[in-house]
C-alpha cells in the first residue's frame, strides 16, 4: 500500500525559481534602476518578443488575462445588447469579461472528448445579436478552430480566443491566439508563462484592434492627457515585462517537458478505468493542466491526498451554475456534458520540473485508488 513517504506538489514555482532566479534578479534590478515601473522599455521588448512567439503582428501588454479579455471584447465593438458565445467549462474570468463589456454570455456545451466548446452546437446558439465567439483553449488544448472560424466567417462574427492556458499551443501549425481576430493570454504566476505577479497580453495582427487596445489599457489616451476613448488603468508593470522576457526564453523547453510528462502519464494510465486527455490529430497540446475523468473522482482525490499527492479540479462547477451568475437564467441540466465533466474531472500534478519518479508514483497511487473504489 502507498503511504505518504513522498510528496508531489501540484505545481512547484520554487523549483523554477531555483533554476532561473539569478537571471530574474538581474532583469528586475535593471527595471529598478531604470525607474520605468509602468509600461516602458521592458514591456515594449517583451511585447515584440511575445508577438513573434504568438505569430501575430502585435502584442499589447496588460495588467491581467481578465483585462486582456475585457479590452479585446471592447476593441471588437462588443457592448450592451450584444451576445458572446462561449463555453461554461472555463475559469469564471472568461464570462466576467463578457459582462464587463456589457454583453450577454451565451453558453454552448462542450465536446465530451476534448472538454472544449463543441463547434456542432454553436450554430444553434447564434442569434442576430451575436457579436463574437469566445472559444477557450481549456487546459492547453486549442478548441476545434476549423469549424469555429468557418462559422464565424459565414455569420460575420468576430472570433476572440481565450488562450490564457494555451501559450504555444497549436492547431494545424497555427499558434494559439493567432487564429481568431484577437487572442488573450494570462501570465498569472501559475500559467505556462507566468509573471511575478499579475499580467496578461492581447495579441492580434489587426492594426486597428491593436491601436484601440493600446489606448484603452492606458486611459483611452491618444496623446498625453488627450482621452479619445473611455479607458482603463490596465497597463503592464515594467518588472513583469522584464521577468516575462527572461521566462519566454525558457518557455519552449518547459512546454516540451510538460508534453514529455503528459506522454508518460498517458502511457501509464492507458487501459485504466478513466478518461485521459484527448490527443486529436493536428493539435499541439501544451498541458497547462493534465486532467483525467473518473466516476470515483472524490475517492481518488482523497486517496492521492493521503499518498502526499496534491491534485486540483478545473473546474468543479461550470460557470452557468455559479451563484454569482444565477441571473443569467441557466439551470442544472442545461449543459449536461459540462456538468458531468465537472463532477468527474481531476487534475494531476503537472509542471516542467516534475521527475519520472514523481510521475510514476502518481500513476501507481492513482491505480491503487481506482482499484480500491470498486
Ligand atoms: C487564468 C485565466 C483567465 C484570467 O487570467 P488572469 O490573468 O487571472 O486575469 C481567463 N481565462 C482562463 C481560461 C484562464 O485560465
Amino acid at each position: 500500500m502507498i503511504t505518504a513517504t513522498k510528496r508531489v506538489p501540484f505545481l512547484d514555482l520554487a523549483a523554477q525559481y531555483r533554476a532561473i532566479g539569478g537571471e530574474l534578479g538581474v532583469a528586475v534590478e535593471q527595471v529598478l534602476r531604470s525607474g520605468q515601473f509602468v509600461l516602458g522599455e521592458a514591456v515594449e521588448n517583451f511585447e515584440n518578443e511575445f508577438a513573434r512567439y504568438c505569430e501575430c503582428a502585435q502584442a499589447i501588454g496588460v495588467s491581467s488575462g481578465t483585462s486582456a479579455l475585457h479590452l479585446a471584447l471592447l476593441a471588437a465593438g462588443v457592448g450592451a445588447g450584444d451576445e458572446v458565445v462561449t463555453s461554461p467549462m472555463t475559469f469564471v474570468a472568461t464570462v466576467a469579461a463578457i459582462l464587463y463589456a456589457g454583453a450577454k454570455p451565451v453558453f454552448v456545451d462542450i465536446d465530451p472528448r476534448t472538454w472544449n466548446i463543441d463547434p456542432e452546437r454553436i450554430e444553434r446558439a447564434i442569434s442576430p445579436r451575436t457579436k463574437a465567439i469566445l472559444p477557450v483553449h481549456l487546459h492547453g488544448l486549442t478548441a476545434d478552430m476549423g469549424p469555429i472560424l468557418t462559422l464565424a466567417d459565414r455569420h460575420g462574427i468576430t472570433v476572440i480566443e481565450d488562450a490564457a492556458q494555451a501559450h504555444g499551443a497549436e492547431w494545424k501549425g497555427s499558434r494559439a491566439g493567432s487564429m481568431g481576430r484577437i487572442g488573450c493570454l494570462s501570465f498569472y504566476p501559475g500559467k505556462n508563462l507566468g509573471a511575478c505577479g499579475e499580467a496578461g497580453a492581447v495579441v492580434t495582427s489587426d492594426a486597428a484592434i491593436a491601436r484601440t487596445v493600446r489606448m484603452l489599457r492606458d486611459w483611452g489616451q491618444e496623446a498625453k492627457y488627450r482621452h479619445t476613448l473611455k479607458g482603463y488603468n490596465y497597463r503592464m508593470d515594467g518588472i513583469q515585462g522584464a521577468v516575462l522576457s527572461v521566462k519566454l526564453r525558457y518557455l519552449e523547453g518547459w512546454t516540451q517537458a510538460r508534453r514529455h510528462w503528459a506522454a508518460r502519464y498517458d502511457a501509464a494510465l492507458a487501459g485504466k478505468d478513466l478518461q485521459i486527455p484527448a490527443r486529436p490529430l493536428g493539435f499541439r497540446h501544451v498541458y497547462h493542466v493534465y486532467a483525467v475523468c473518473t466516476e470515483a473522482r472524490d475517492h481518488v482525490r482523497s486517496k492521492l491526498d493521503q499518498a502526499g499527492i496534491a491534485t486540483g479540479i478545473h473546474y468543479p462547477t461550470p460557470v452557468h451554475l455559479q451563484p454569482a451568475y444565477a441571473d443569467l437564467g441557466y439551470r442544472a441540466g442545461d449543459f449536461p456534458i459540462s456538468e458531468r465533466v465537472a463532477r468527474r474531472t481531476l487534475s494531476l500534478p503537472m509542471f516542467p520540473e516534475l521527475t519520472a519518479e514523481q510521475v510514476d508514483y502518481v500513476c501507481e497511487a492513482l491505480g491503487e485508488a481506482l482499484q480500491s473504489s470498486r
